[in-house]
Order: C-alpha cells, then structure tokens, then sequence
C-alpha cells in the first residue's frame, strides 16, 4: 500500500496551484489527473483574462506551464482516475484505475465542474470553433457579431447581457414558454434591446464551416425552421460537479457542489479539503481556481502540521 501525505485529486488550475503550494511546502504531493487532464480549460480557446499573460495564453499552453511549475517543485504528477476513495477514517483509503491502492493523510478536491452540453454531434464538431459554454471566456472573440446562448436560468440571462454589451446581437434560445431565471435577471434580459428571446426553440443543428461556426438552425415547438445567423454559440443550461467518486462522503450543497466552511476550503470531513469548480457554482473562473487552489494547500498545510 502507497502511503502518500497530501493527495490532490483534479489537474484544472485549482489542482495545479494546490500542487505548486503544497510541493513548496515540501508535503511531496501526488496529484492525479483525472478523466480530462488540464481540465476544462483545455476545452476553451484564448484566455485573455488571466492576470499576467499580456498577450493571452491557449487553454492548453497555460495547463502545460502550471503542469512544468508544479513539476518543477517536486509534485508526483500522475495519470490516472480516482476510482474509490473512503473517507470514513484516516488515512484515507483511495484506489487508483481499480488497482492501486493509496494511503492519504490529506485530500485535495479539485475535480471541477463539466458543463453541460446539448448532446448534438454538431455541437462537438465546432466545440471551440465557435461552441462554447462559457461566455465570460470567450465572449470577446465574437466582439460587434451575433451570437446565440441556449438556456433559460440566471447563467444563460447573465451570459446574454453580458454578450449584448460586447455582441451586435443576441439570441436567447429557451425550450419552455418561460425563463426559469430571477425576476430581476429576467428584467435585464428584456430591457437590452439587441437581446431576441427565442421562446420555445430547440436547437436543431450548429452549422458551419472549416473557420468555426456559421449559424445555427432552431426549431420551434410549433415545428418552424429558422436558420440564424451566428458566429458564436453558447451553451448554459447548466453544470454538474464532479463529485460522483465522493458521493455520500462529502456534505454538498442543494445544487450538488461541495460544502465549504466559508472562507476556507475545509468540507464537513477533517482532512479532506475542497477548491474550483467543485465547490464554485458562482464564479467558475481559471483566476478564482487557481486562487482557491492556494487557499486549500495552506489550509491543509497548517491542517498537517497541527496533527503532528
Ligand atoms: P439552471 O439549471 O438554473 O438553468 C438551466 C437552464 O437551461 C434552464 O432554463 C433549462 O430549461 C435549460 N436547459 C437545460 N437543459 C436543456 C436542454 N437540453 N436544452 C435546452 N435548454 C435546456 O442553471 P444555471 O446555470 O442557469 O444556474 C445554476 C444555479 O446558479 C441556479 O440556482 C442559479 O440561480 C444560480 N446562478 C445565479 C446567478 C446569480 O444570482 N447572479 C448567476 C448564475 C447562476 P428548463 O427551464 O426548461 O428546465
């Protein structure tokens, strides 16, 4: 049986700075990469937001460095899936690939959040081309074009206004008669005038070519065909936590995100410390990742030192 101090479980950026902390602190951390190893910032395009890249940095290339850095102070950063982990006492039992076994005195939890997709097999041909399900990242890249978000809760609302102050125009795209969203959301919605709500329309197929997405053909309940003509496409019906390994372990919240002591990354198990997206249903950026990243390997850092 492996014996390991820290185990950090997930490779977006709140992985990769728990790991980058916690090899600092010469706790030797093993981190496991997970099912999508970079994490859902492989899935985007530019990020132009991250503080400190002037010219903005690809998904990919930006997990590549915080993968060198975390290596660079000594993190044990392997491939893998957490298949089993029992959280009932210390140390915790966890098994790796169904077959290797591991001791950890300390957990990490950064296995994010996926977002939820329509299913399409066109969706998946333009993803990143044009489909995205974050507008906040790439948003900017459709500056004065017209766009379409799919989704009638607060993220779909709060995504089009955000992208009718930088878009030509906006269509909504809600299946039901109804936006599920707050009042108040709902307001901004219908008080931005290049937003175009699309009540019950389904999205029947993304259309494009070898540059990204061209359009989008909807479908009304009533069974009329419109084609509209867009450039980017943005998916926000949702997303789920990637908890389903600490299911029953783990106190979570109504949504299914980890509970969180406020203010710090402690979860309702001593020893067991939750950052990004899994325990984020608001904020989902690489930056509040990264940061809470940190905030989990200090606290388990000092959670370690006063157990011995
Ligand atoms: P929600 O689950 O609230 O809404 C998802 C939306 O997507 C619904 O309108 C749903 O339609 C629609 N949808 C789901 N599946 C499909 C599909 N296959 N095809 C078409 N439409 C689909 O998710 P959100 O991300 O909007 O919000 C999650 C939580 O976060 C909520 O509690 C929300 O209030 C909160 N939030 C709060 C914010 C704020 O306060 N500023 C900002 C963002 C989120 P239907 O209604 O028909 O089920």
């Amino acid at each position: 049986m492996e014996k390991v101090k820290v185990l950090i479980i997930g490779s977006g950026p709140a992985g990769f700075t728990a790991a980058i902390y916690t090899s600092r602190a010469n706790l030797q951390p093993v981190l496991y990469e997970g099912i999508e190893p970079g994490g859902q910032l492989t899935t985007t395009t530019e990020i132009e937001n991250f503080p400190g890249y002037p010219e903005g940095i690809t998904g990919t290339a930006m997990m590549e460095d915080l993968r060198k850095q975390a290596l660079r102070f000594g993190a044990d950063v392997r491939r893998g899936i957490i298949t089993d982990i029992d959280l009932s006492e210390r140390p915790f039992k966890v098994t790796v690939d169904h077959e290797h076994q591991i001791e950890a005195e300390a957990v990490i939890v950064c296995t994010g959040a996926s977002a939820k997709y329509l299913g399409l097999e066109s969706e998946a041909k333009y993803r990143g081309m044009g489909v995205s399900a974050c507008a906040t990242c790439d948003g900017f890249f459709y500056r004065k074009q017209d766009v379409a978000v799919v989704g009638g809760g607060d993220t779909a609302c709060e995504e089009a206004t955000y992208l009718a102050s930088i878009c030509k125009k906006v269509y909504l795209i809600v299946r039901k008669n109804y936006l599920r969203a707050s009042k108040a959301m709902q307001e901004r919605v219908f008080n931005t005038p290049n937003i175009e709500v699309l009540f019950e329309h389904n999205t029947a197929e993304v259309l494009g070519d070898e540059d990204g997405v061209t359009g989008v053909r909807v479908v009304s309940t009533s069974g009329q065909e419109r084609t509209l003509d867009i450039m980017g496409f943005f998916l926000a019906i949702g997303h789920h936590p990637n908890v389903e390994v600490l299911k029953g372990q783990l106190e979570l919240d109504e949504q299914g995100y980890i509970k969180v002591v406020p203010g710090t990354s402690k979860t309702s198990v001593e020893g067991v410390f939750a950052a990004g997206d899994v325990k984020d249903p608001h904020y989902r950026q690489a930056i509040t990742a990264a940061g809470s990243g940190c905030i989990a390997a200090l606290d388990c850092e000092r959670w370690l030192l006063a157990q011995n």
